[in-house]
């Protein structure tokens, strides 16, 4: 059965085609500058490891699935469209209304029209790569994975905000979380390679990208999470601030004559490890800056590690102890300083990592624990697209077998 994973934003598309009978990616690819008089579209397939590339002008997302679909059966991967059997949607906001993927109807569009306001730059494109595919495959059978989802298992005390009750009444403001496929998978794997029933684990998932986000996840479910009403909230990020005092917003903004704008986009684009820096948003880029000797390299490094090992430490407090801490994201795989550094001291509640070990690790699955450690590490590399899939599938096989 193949099933095609769809993540659609504004002016871009990234998709693979999943052959599920062995859970392998058969070819993938991105759309990008959708909108732009030059597009560009690739595809990679994965058997002969054959690459296209074509530059294009793409005025808008149904010529860049279309073109997707051309490129495909040009080159062999599929006979035609009628093979992809299911398409998952990589959907964010889907607000109190689903904990767990669905089918797309006509209602889940709605719901996520409704939950528009909540996340305006992400639900908007997303739900015009739903739209997009109901056209081109009429009757094809579609599912959507939300980054909300797996979160929604949080008690009321870790998403209420402690502000006025009103707000979470009439406007569902509240914390949401996101980047649920993520801390799902890494959960359900670290709980696989312990050998264990998930609900008999306590684990922390660190999602390292160029957002960041880590969870507390107790029994297999997310208990507490650190972005919030939006992925603002919680630790250091590529360009996002994480926590920060709110009234810092409301003094910013009166030296900034009111404007609140701006504000908003100093907070989200050009703060976290870019803002601190002043180098890039970039981890890798941050870090040869910091080796060259910039001290504002340094200090965003500190910052983020700091930071993550202050919420390590509270989500050990929140699920009264832990079992395993699992590392994943483009940093989380890839950089063993920030793994050595926010666990350092940690060694009270029974971390001990293995450090020659972990700086050999780079975007493998990994066991980085000294033998001896109470609380076992892992390295894990992602796999929402999988998430999806798997989704899709299940969802397919429940309405078709
Ligand atoms: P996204 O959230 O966009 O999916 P990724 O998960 O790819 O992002 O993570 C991007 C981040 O991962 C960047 O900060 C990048 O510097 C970092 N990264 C990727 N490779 C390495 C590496 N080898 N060492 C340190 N950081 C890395």
């Amino acid at each position: 059965m193949k099933v095609l994973v769809i993540n659609c934003g504004s002016s871009s598309i990234k998709y693979q085609l999943f052959n599920m009978e062995n859970e392998n990616v058969i070819a993938k690819g991105l759309a990008e500058k959708i909108g732009l008089p030059e597009g560009k579209i690739d595809l990679k397939i994965t058997e002969n490891e054959k690459k296209v590339e074509v530059v294009l002008p793409i005025p808008n997302h149904a010529v860049a699935l279309d073109k997707v679909l051309e490129l495909m059966t040009e080159n062999g991967v599929i006979r035609d469209k009628s093979e992809i059997k299911a398409i998952g949607h990589r959907l964010v906001h889907a607000g109190e209304y689903y904990n767990g993927s669905v089918r797309i109807t006509d209602d889940v569009i709605m719901r996520l029209e409704e939950c528009s306001d909540l996340a305006p730059l992400h639900n908007p494109p997303n739900i015009l790569g739903v739209k997009t595919c109901l056209e081109l495959f009429p009757g094809t059978f579609m599912s959507g994975t939300f980054d909300t989802a797996f979160h929604q298992t949080m008690p009321d005390y870790a998403y209420i905000y402690p502000i006025s009750y009103d707000y979470y009444e009439n406007y569902k403001v509240r914390r949401y979380g996101f980047h649920g496929s993520s801390h799902s998978f890494v959960a359900a794997r670290v709980a696989e390679m312990l050998g264990k029933n998930i609900e008999d684990t306590k684990i922390i998932t660190c999602h390292l990208g160029n957002g960041c986000s880590i969870a507390a996840v107790d029994g297999g479910e997310s208990v507490d999470t650190s972005m919030g009403l939006t992925p603002l909230e919680g630790i250091m990020m590529g360009t996002r601030s994480g926590d920060i005092d709110p009234a810092l917003i409301f003094f910013l903004a009166d030296k900034e004559n009111g404007d609140f704008n701006a504000v908003n986009t100093m907070l989200n684009k050009n703060s976290g490890l870019k803002g601190v820096s002043g180098i890039s948003n970039d981890m890798r880029d941050v870090r040869v800056a910091r080796d060259n000797g910039i001290e504002r390299a340094e200090l965003a490094i500190n910052i983020f590690n700091y930071r993550l090992k202050k919420y390590i430490g509270a989500y050990v407090a929140a699920m009264g102890g832990v079992d395993a801490i699992v590392f994943t994201g483009g940093i989380g795989e890839n950089d063993w300083e920030v793994r050595q550094k926010s666990l350092d001291g940690l060694e009270f509640i029974g971390v001990e990592i293995d450090k020659e070990l972990n700086k050999t690790i780079f975007g493998t699955e990994a066991v980085i624990n000294t033998r001896l450690s109470k609380v076992k590490v892992f390295v894990i590399p992602t796999n929402e697209e999988l998430v999806i899939a798997r989704d899709a599938k299940k969802l397919y096989d429940l309405e078709n077998l």
